[in-house]
């Protein structure tokens, strides 16, 4: 039995829950066995895309570096979990069209709702023009028109969340390859 993967490609604003779900993700599909790998705009900012800024060019360039990987990822059996803003939606539609199995999860909250969490304070900081080119104050998001899954981080819990996420992995068979290799 062939093994299979994917890319979760998480987008959202900054605090709408993405490296939450993400990592809620991951453990879940670990306890059934898949291969999974976190790929968290944050972290791969400090590295793979060290040097890059916030401008458009940049911002996109930031996203197919990190398809890139998943790609890799996913085709040896890896469910590729990317987390990072990503707001541009040309991108993002073109690597849905180019990646296999590339579902598009919009990691949807308020930005009243982000700008209250403010996990990491970066919104405060945004607004009092400490911070240039942040997404939803200085910046543009850009939401999904038609993302396979819409998370509403406000409505709903990061339980029900995750769910939502592998509901929809088993409906597409999208998961449990590796519990079939090594049954
Ligand atoms: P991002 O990665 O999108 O910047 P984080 O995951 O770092 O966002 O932060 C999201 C915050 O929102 C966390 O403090 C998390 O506990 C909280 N939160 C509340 N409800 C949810 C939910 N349903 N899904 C994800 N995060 C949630």
């Amino acid at each position: 039995m062939k093994q299979f993967g994917a890319i979760l490609w998480l987008t959202g604003l900054s605090g709408a829950g993405k490296t939450t779900i993400a990592q809620g993700i991951a453990q879940e599909l670990q306890k059934r066995n898949c291969l999974v790998e976190v790929l968290d705009g944050d972290i791969i900012r400090t590295h793979l895309c060290a040097g890059l800024g916030f401008s458009k060019q940049d911002r996109d360039t930031n996203v197919r570096r990190i398809d890139f990987v998943a790609e890799l990822l996913s085709r040896n059996g890896v469910i590729a979990i990317v987390a990072a803003i990503s707001p541009y939606r040309e991108v993002r539609e073109q690597l849905k069209k180019t990646s296999t199995n590339f579902v598009e999860v919009y990691v949807d909250a308020p930005l009243s709702v982000c700008e209250f969490r403010d996990v990491k304070g970066l919104y405060a900081k945004a607004k009092a023009g400490e911070i240039k080119h942040f997404t939803g104050i200085s910046d543009p998001y850009e939401e999904p028109l038609n993302p396979e899954i819409i998370c509403q981080t406000d409505k709903f819990t990061v339980e029900q969340c995750v769910k939502q996420v592998l509901d929809y992995l088993e409906r597409q068979n999208l998961i449990c390859a590796l519990e079939l290799v090594t049954k």
